[in-house]
């Protein structure tokens, strides 16, 4: 009888889980070999006192295509973020948002200072042009900057500086917009057409589900590789361990030298929570620091997002900083106290994410299945080859799987 392929994944991300269910959709159980104790990636929470502590604040659109495909929403149970934000700027705050979701932000945005009626008028006609164009086409388009891309759609510089700076500074974990104009275009569909949402027991929560859709065995956690070569996976303890074909879904140029996209360069982002006194807004809401020179860039309150989470912000630093966690912490309380009137207790946590977003040129949606194959053997996949987020990872995760189950059924005729 003819033995069943063997077939690893190298990373229990979000991408090497969907990668995997895949694979267990067309009858193959790979093995997945995770470095880190837990599974996730960079989707992590802890909980600590009983406090849910995500690794840095990130949420889950719920109108991700891929998103829909592979996750039960429903049971993730999400808390959604109103359509909007809490600006501040020169210590007095500003409520904006989209008043065709909530009501609530008609007066406020109308009247508020962050940018003309024009400004305002034409974010409307950009989320209906949004929710029109097709992914494809949004995939397609000449990649500028956001900066660049926002100037020529006739946005003043007022609403630029205000709003879209701090947003997206939130979003793209850079500060100057300088990321690509498919990707504002893509998450500001994605906005449009959803929610931004936390599953009520932390973002973790997502790749757990993910998880759970494998059997029990298939992840091998505290199992690093060192190296990838034929059919001939070597890890970190010296062993060896035969693979017919490996799906990396994560940095691949640590296990293979000389790969051309080695040298990727990450944007990163410091989370902190802290004690504080304040009742919170009172439903799920974002603050964002328009002022110049902060370090702040939002915060939000965990009181409004999850039960018994009373007197927690979590806060989040997304310039690059070289600050030890005390004068950071330091930093950020005097910051919320100045421009915020938000005293600041003792610290919880601090979460330093180094890589925590890809710094991309020329983005993609996601991968064309044959663009995964580097070998024979070796597929690759992960959020970097495509634009950093959720969707992303989860479809290069589908289509690395879609490659290898096209190789055993022998649909491929070269490789
Ligand atoms: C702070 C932060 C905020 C974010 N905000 C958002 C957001 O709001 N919306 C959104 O859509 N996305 C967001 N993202 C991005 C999203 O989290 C990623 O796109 C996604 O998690 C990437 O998944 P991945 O599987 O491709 O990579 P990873 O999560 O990096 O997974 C790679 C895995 O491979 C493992 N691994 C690597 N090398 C080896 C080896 N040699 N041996 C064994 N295992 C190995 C790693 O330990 C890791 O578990 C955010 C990310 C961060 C960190």
């Amino acid at each position: 009888m003819q033995q069943s392929p063997k077939v690893t994944i190298i990373g229990a991300g979000v991408s090497g889980l969907c990668a995997a269910i895949a694979l267990k959709n067309a009858g193959i159980t790979a093995q997945i070999i995770e470095a880190q104790s837990s599974l996730g990636g960079r989707v992590q929470t802890t909980l600590k006192d009983n406090l849910i502590l995500d690794h840095g604040f990130q949420v889950l659109l719920d109108s991700y295509p891929a998103a829909q495909k592979y996750l039960d929403l429903k049971t993730l149970d999400l808390v959604k973020f109103a359509p909007g934000a809490i600006i501040y700027k020169g210590g007095k705050s500003t409520k904006v948002g989209d008043p065709t979701r909530d009501a609530s932000f008609l007066w406020a945005t109308a009247f508020s200072s962050i940018g003309s009626i024009k400004d305002k008028l034409k974010m409307f006609s950009l989320s209906r042009k949004l929710k029109q164009k097709s992914l494809k086409s949004i995939f397609e388009a000449k990649e500028i900057s956001t900066l660049e891309y926002l100037k020529q759609e006739g946005f003043s510089e007022k609403i630029i500086e205000n709003f879209f700076k701090p947003f997206y500074a939130g979003i793209f974990l850079e500060t100057e917009l300088s990321t690509s104009s498919r990707m504002f275009e893509f998450v500001f569909k994605m906005f449009s057409e959803g929610s931004a949402t936390l599953p009520s027991t932390g973002i973790a929560a997502i790749s757990i589900q993910l998880a759970r859709q494998l059997e029990e065995g298939q992840i091998q956690l505290n199992s690093s590789a060192s190296r990838v070569q034929g059919s001939k996976i070597t890890m970190d303890d010296g062993t060896q361990v035969h693979s017919d074909y490996t799906i990396i879904a994560g940095q691949a140029d640590r296990l293979i030298p000389n790969l051309p996209i080695s040298n990727l360069q990450w944007h990163e982002v410091t989370v902190l929570y802290f004690k504080t006194n304040h009742k919170g807004f009172g439903k799920p809401i974002i603050g964002l620091v328009a002022d110049k020179g902060t370090l702040t860039n939002n915060f939000h309150f965990l009181q409004d997002l999850f039960k018994g989470h009373d007197n927690v912000i979590s806060v989040s630093v997304v310039k690059a900083h070289e600050h030890e966690e005390h004068e950071l912490a330091a930093r950020v309380r005097m910051e919320l106290k100045e421009y915020c009137h938000i005293d600041l207790g003792e610290v919880i946590e601090v979460k330093k994410i180094k890589k925590a977003l890809p710094n991309l040129r020329n983005i993609n949606y996601c991968m064309e299945s044959t663009e995964t194959q580097l070998t024979d053997h070796i597929y690759l996949a992960g959020d970097h080859l495509s634009n950093g987020s959720l969707n992303a990872a989860m479809l290069n995760g589908e289509v690395a799987a879609q490659a290898v189950i096209d190789k055993i059924e022998g649909k491929v005729l070269v490789g």
